[in-house]
C-alpha cells in the first residue's frame, strides 16, 4: 500500500500544520484531487482504498458547497422513475442498499406516505411505487402497501383530510448529508489519504501539455504550495467548468446549476414518524416533508441560474411556492414566521438538453478526460457519490498511466460504522425520523473529552465535548464549520445557532489556540450568515 499515513485517523489527531508539512514535502502523489463535497471525497476513499496515495484540497471546508444542502434522501427517486430513467433509479436503489449497509450510523429507512384523494391517482402512484419495489428487487427494504383513511391520518395527523381516500405508504432512506461527508473524509484519512480544508486550487501544473499536479493556496496563511500529482480529478460540483478553464479557457459549459430551496420548521406540522410526499405540484415537481434531527424539513424547488455563489439565498418567490404547496396540502401549515431555518442549494446538471427545463436534464453523473489527462467528474446525486468515485478513479487510472486498482468501496463500511444491531431484509434498521447518534463508533472517543454531556445551547443537541472531538478529529476551523457542518444547527434553527456561537467560538480558540479577538470576529461573521438562513427572503415573485 501507497499510504501517505500508516497511522489510523481513529486515534491520530488531524493537525492541520503536519498536513501542510505533507504537502511541502515535494513528494508526487498519485492522484489529487480537487474539491471536498460528495463527489470529490467519494473519490479520495475510493482512490485510497485502491492503494492510491491521495490528496484531496477543499477550497473551503468539506461539504459547504451543494453537499450540505440535500433535501437528505438516499433514494431511487419516484420522480426519476415517472420519467422513465430505469437505468438511474435502478443504479440508485442498489447504492442505497450499500450505503444502509456501509453507514448505517447516518443512513436509516424512512416510510413516506402519498395522501390520495381520487380513486384513479391511488391507481396509477400505486403502480409506479410497485414499479419502484421492484426494480429495488432483493435490495429493496419494505414493500409499498395501501393505507385507508384513518392509517393515513394515523401516519399524518396534519394532512389535509378533506375529500382525504387514504394513501400509499413506501420505503427510502435519509441521512444526515454534511455528517456522511466528514465520516468519508474520516475514512479516506484511515485509509492512507490526506485530505485538506481551507486549501484552494488557482491553477494547474503541466508539463510538455499534460496536467501533473496543482498550485494551491493556503486560505489561512495566503501560502503558495505546488503538489505534483500523476493524475488530477476535478470533482468541483458546479464550479467544474471553472477548473476545467484552468486547463482550456475556452472549454465549453458542461453544467447548468439549478436552485433548490428548503425550509425548516418544528415537528408540530409533521408530527407522525412518516415523511409526506405530494406527487405532483402546480409546477410539475414532487414536495417532500420530512422529520428530520427533531424538526420538518420541507422542499424543494427547480430554479435555473447563472451564477453559482457559494451562499446561494432564495429567489423571489421561492419560499413563498414552498410554503403555499405545503398550506395545500396540510390543515396545520408553516407560515413565514415559523420558518426556524432556510437554507438553497445549487445541483450540478449536466447541460445534455440546453433547450429544455432543468428540470428534465440529466441527474446522471458524467466523467470527462481532457487531451492533457485532467479528469472531471459531475452531476449525478449524493445517493451515487460511491460509484461517481468508482468511475473517475477508472478513468484516471487508464488515462495517467496509474496501476489499475480494484475497487472495493461497495463492500467498506465508512469511519464510525458500528457493529449492526437488528436487520431487517439485511439492512440494518433504526427507528425513522429520530435523533440518531451520528457519531456511531466514535462516540466513545467523543465522551472521553471534556465537556461531555455539557450542552451549550437548550434546544440544540451540541455539547462542549463535540466541539473539542470536531477541532481535534474532523478538521473543524470555524465556528461556521462546527454549526453547520459537525453539528447541524445552522439548518435546524438558525437563531439557536446563533446563540451557540459565542460558546463554540470560545471552546474553538483553546483548542486552536486562538485570542479573543478572533473569537470576536468569528461570532460576528457566523451573525450574517445566521441572518441569511433566518430570513426566507423576497416574499413573492
Ligand atoms: C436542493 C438540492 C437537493 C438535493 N437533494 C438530494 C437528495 O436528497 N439526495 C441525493 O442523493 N442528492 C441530492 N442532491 C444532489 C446532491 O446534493 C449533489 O449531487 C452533490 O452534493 C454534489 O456534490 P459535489 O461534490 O459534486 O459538489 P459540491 O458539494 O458542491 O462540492 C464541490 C466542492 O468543490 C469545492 N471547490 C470548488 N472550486 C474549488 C477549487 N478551485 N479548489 C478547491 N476546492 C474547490 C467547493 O468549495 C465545494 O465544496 C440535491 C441537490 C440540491 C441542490
Amino acid at each position: 500500500m501507497n499510504h501517505v499515513f500508516e497511522v489510523s485517523s481513529r486515534t491520530q489527531t488531524l493537525q492541520r500544520s503536519r498536513l501542510l508539512r505533507a504537502l511541502r514535502s515535494g513528494r508526487r502523489y498519485d492522484i489529487v484531487i480537487i474539491g471536498g463535497g460528495a463527489s470529490g471525497l467519494g473519490c479520495a476513499v475510493d482512490a485510497a482504498a485502491r492503494g492510491h496515495s491521495v490528496v484531496l484540497l477543499e477550497g473551503h471546508d468539506f461539504c459547504k458547497g451543494t453537499s450540505s444542502r440535500a433535501t437528505k434522501l438516499i433514494h431511487g427517486g419516484v420522480r426519476y422513475l415517472a420519467q422513465g430513467n430505469v437505468p438511474l433509479v435502478r443504479e440508485a436503489l442498489l447504492e442505497r442498499s450499500r450505503l444502509l449497509a456501509n453507514a448505517p450510523h447516518l443512513v436509516h429507512p424512512l416510510r413516506f406516505v402519498v395522501p390520495t384523494y381520487r380513486r384513479r391517482d391511488a391507481l396509477f402512484i400505486g403502480m409506479g411505487l410497485t414499479a419502484y419495489d421492484l426494480l429495488a428487487g432483493t435490495h429493496g427494504i419494505e414493500h409499498c402497501r395501501t393505507l385507508d383513511r384513518k392509517e393515513t391520518l394515523a401516519a399524518l395527523p396534519t394532512v389535509s383530510a378533506e375529500r382525504l381516500r387514504g394513501g400509499i405508504a413506501y420505503w427510502d432512506a435519509q441521512f444526515d448529508d454534511a455528517r456522511l461527508g466528514i465520516s468519508l473524509m474520516r475514512t479516506a484519512f484511515d485509509l492512507g489519504a490526506i485530505a485538506l480544508n481551507y486549501v484552494v486550487v488557482e491553477a494547474l501544473l503541466r508539463d510538455g501539455g499534460r496536467v501533473r499536479g496543482v498550485i494551491a493556496r493556503d486560505v489561512e496563511t495566503g501560502e503558495v504550495l505546488h503538489v505534483g500529482a500523476r493524475a488530477v480529478i476535478n470533482a468541483t460540483g458546479v464550479w467544474a467548468d471553472g477548473v476545467r478553464r484552468l486547463e482550456r479557457p475556452d472549454a465549453a459549459a458542461l453544467l447548468r446549476p439549478s436552485q433548490g430551496v428548503h425550509v425548516v420548521v418544528d415537528r408540530k406540522f409533521l408530527p407522525g414518524r412518516d415523511a409526506l410526499l405530494v406527487p405532483r405540484t402546480v409546477d410539475g415537481r414532487v414536495l417532500f416533508a420530512i422529520p428530520w434531527q427533531g424538526r420538518v424539513v420541507i422542499g424543494t424547488t427547480d430554479t435555473a441560474r447563472a451564477d453559482a455563489p457559494l451562499e446561494p439565498r432564495p429567489l423571489a418567490g421561492e419560499v413563498h411556492f414552498i410554503l403555499a404547496t405545503a398550506a395545500r396540502h396540510l390543515d396545520r401549515a408553516p407560515g413565514r414566521e415559523d420558518v426556524r431555518s432556510v437554507f438553497a442549494g445549487l445541483r450540478p446538471l449536466i447541460d445534455a438538453k440546453p433547450r429544455t427545463g432543468t428540470r428534465r436534464l440529466s441527474r446522471e453523473h458524467l466523467v470527462e478526460v481532457s487531451e492533457g489527462g485532467l479528469v472531471t467528474i459531475t452531476g449525478g446525486k449524493w445517493t451515487t457519490y460511491r460509484r461517481m468515485g468508482e468511475d473517475a478513479v477508472d478513468a484516471a487510472e487508464a488515462a495517467c498511466g496509474l496501476p489499475a486498482g480494484r475497487c472495493v468501496t461497495g463492500e467498506l463500511r465508512l469511519h464510525g460504522a458500528p457493529a449492526p444491531v437488528v436487520s431487517i431484509g439485511g439492512h440494518p434498521r433504526r427507528e425513522a425520523g429520530r435523533v440518531d447518534d451520528a457519531y456511531g463508533s466514535d462516540r466513545a472517543a467523543v465522551d472521553a473529552l471534556p465537556g461531555a454531556g455539557q450542552v451549550l445551547q437548550p434546544g440544540l443537541t451540541l455539547t462542549e465535548a463535540e466541539v473539542r472531538h470536531a477541532a481535534r478529529h474532523e478538521l473543524a476551523r470555524t465556528v461556521e464549520d462546527v454549526l453547520a457542518r459537525r453539528h447541524r444547527a445552522l439548518f435546524l434553527d438558525a437563531r439557536l445557532a446563533l446563540a451557540a456561537a459565542p460558546s463554540v467560538a470560545r471552546i474553538l480558540a483553546e483548542e486552536l489556540r486562538r485570542d479573543a479577538w478572533w473569537c470576536e470576529a468569528e461570532v460576528q461573521r457566523f451573525a450574517a450568515l445566521a441572518a441569511q438562513y433566518s430570513d426566507p427572503g423576497p416574499l413573492r415573485p
